[in-house]
């Protein structure tokens, strides 16, 4: 393709995406197709000879959009906000255009220092101190990994360093809660912990955040057996409710061993940018690592994630790699930022962080945030005074968690398994009407369904509008 051939299909792909974004709201939420749909509706080898761009587009309407979830949609509010701000998606495509090879300063200057600047500029944002450093990773999984490598290199340190996990006499522990994302105990698998070195730290029965004094105790336990604590994961937002676990206590009981604190905000980060939420992330600034996601509640398309470290001569000791291929032309401090994660290559992401901040501004994100906040309290009164539905967790941010609990056919409350099955039966009605799109989830071994409200275009009439369905679709499963 030519620039000239890419100057035209460009734009038709411009208005096409403009054209789509303002029809989303026609759209069925959930997507469309079976399993395997997808597939068939495409060839099964690739094409020979050039396409014209027409069919291309045209298959984007015909079997692209269907199958996708509309995240986008203001009656989205599954998972979490998976906004992409139109604003980000011209940074992505910037950095398509660019076409630029990060492998080391070098290979593109730009790149590292664009990165630099909005790392910055997002780490005063959120009220860290300037020792922090930031980088952007695909996703906080992956942030969580290099968070617990480095910990684990911190806690093994020294001439054991080389002999890796094989070479310690003592185990090296991690904790979190069972409150933690997934990514938590995969991140400890793949970072070496083993299933039987993770603790997973008990919570508090209401606010299911942490409890700091069980935290401490687990530790003495493991210190006391000739175990080593090596790294607490404190959830701050964690996926089912949005528990804060407390960062402050989690900080002071770690250093009494020496152990790494990775804080994993990865919805939750978000609201850092609000300075009457500090209170949540207190005690943030004093632990090792934290990572939250631009790409989810905020809205910079994914990936984009930040990992943000205090202690980056550590990182960059335990990520580092000088192969002679790779040979500096300056002698001058220029940060590699391969050497701070896993992956040599890297995208222009900045670059989607960058157009996102200046083309929308910060003032327009917080509002928008706050908009959020005041949705889900005024949902969250509804439900509370609705008889026969609870709000099962505190809400924190933008996560409303409900469940209907009708009486039964034979008067009492309905429980158990039948219980399960309305919830179950209700959530899906909704889904199933395309016009919004729940995430059910198990909380204290029942399933509940959790509003997670965020989306870039839900406003107040959109959470009046799922209140009403969601009442219907409750009343029409019966109990
Ligand atoms: N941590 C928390 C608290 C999350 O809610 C999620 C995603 O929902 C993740 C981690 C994983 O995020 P990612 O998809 O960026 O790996």
């Amino acid at each position: 393709m030519t620039p000239e051939e890419f100057r035209a299909a460009g734009h038709e792909l411009i208005d096409w995406i403009a054209d789509h974004r303002a029809r989303v709201p026609d759209l069925p939420v959930a997507a469309q197709v079976r399993p395997g749909e997808v597939r068939a509706a495409l060839p099964i080898r690739a094409p020979e000879a050039p396409e014209p761009f027409a069919d291309v587009l045209a298959d984007l309407d015909r079997v692209v959009v269907p199958g996708v979830t509309q995240t986008q949609h203001p009656g989205f509010y599954g998972w979490f906000p998976s906004n992409a701000s139109l604003a980000s998606v011209l940074g992505d495509i910037a950095s398509g255009g660019v076409g630029a090879l990060g492998i080391t300063w070098q290979s593109a200057p730009a790149l590292t220092e664009v990165e630099q600047v909005v790392t910055d500029w997002l780490r005063e944002l959120c009220g860290l101190s300037p020792q922090w450093r930031g980088a952007i990773q695909d996703t906080a999984s992956t942030a969580c990994l290099v968070a617990m490598l480095a910990a684990r290199e911190r806690a093994s340190d020294g001439s054991e360093h080389r002999g890796g996990l094989q070479s310690l006499d003592a185990p090296l522990v991690a904790y979190t809660s069972p409150q933690a994302h997934s990514s938590v105990p995969k991140a400890a698998l793949l970072a070496g912990f083993g299933a039987d070195n993770l603790r997973l730290v008990d919570v508090d029965p209401v606010t299911y955040a942490m409890d700091p004094a069980a935290l401490r105790r687990a530790m003495a336990e493991d210190a006391a057996a000739g175990r080593t604590p090596a790294v607490v994961v404190a959830a701050v937002g964690t996926t089912g409710t949005t528990a804060m676990d407390p960062v402050p206590a989690i900080v002071e009981v770690a250093r009494e061993h020496g152990a790494w604190v990775h804080v994993d905000a990865a919805m939750a980060g978000s609201a850092m940018l609000l300075p009457e939420m500090a209170h949540l992330f207190a005690g943030v600034d004093d632990a090792d690592s934290l990572a939250w996601n631009p790409h989810k509640w905020m809205g910079t398309i994914l990936d984009t994630s930040l990992l943000y470290v205090r202690d980056v001569d550590h990182l960059v000791s335990v990520m580092s790699t000088t192969p002679s291929y790779l040979r500096a032309s300056t002698d001058a401090e220029v940060v590699q930022y391969k050497d701070w994660g896993i992956p040599l290559g890297r995208r222009f992401r900045a670059l989607k962080l960058w157009f996102h901040l200046r083309l929308d501004g910060v003032e327009a994100i917080r509002a928008r945030l706050r908009r959020d906040l005041e949705n889900a309290r005024w949902l969250a009164g509804q439900v509370e005074a609705e008889p026969g539905w609870r709000v099962l967790a505190p809400v924190e941010l933008q996560t409303v968690c409900i469940r209907h609990e009708p009486v039964g056919p034979d008067g009492e409350p309905l429980d158990g398994d039948a219980l399960d099955a309305h919830t179950l039966a209700w959530v899906d009605a909704v889904n199933d009407s395309g016009r919004a799109f729940l995430g059910a989830s198990r909380l204290d071994g029942r399933w509940m369904v959790r509003v997670s409200i965020g989306a870039e275009a839900t406003e107040r009439a959109d959470v009046e509008a799922l209140w009403s369905l969601v009442r219907g679709a409750a009343a029409s499963a019966g109990a």
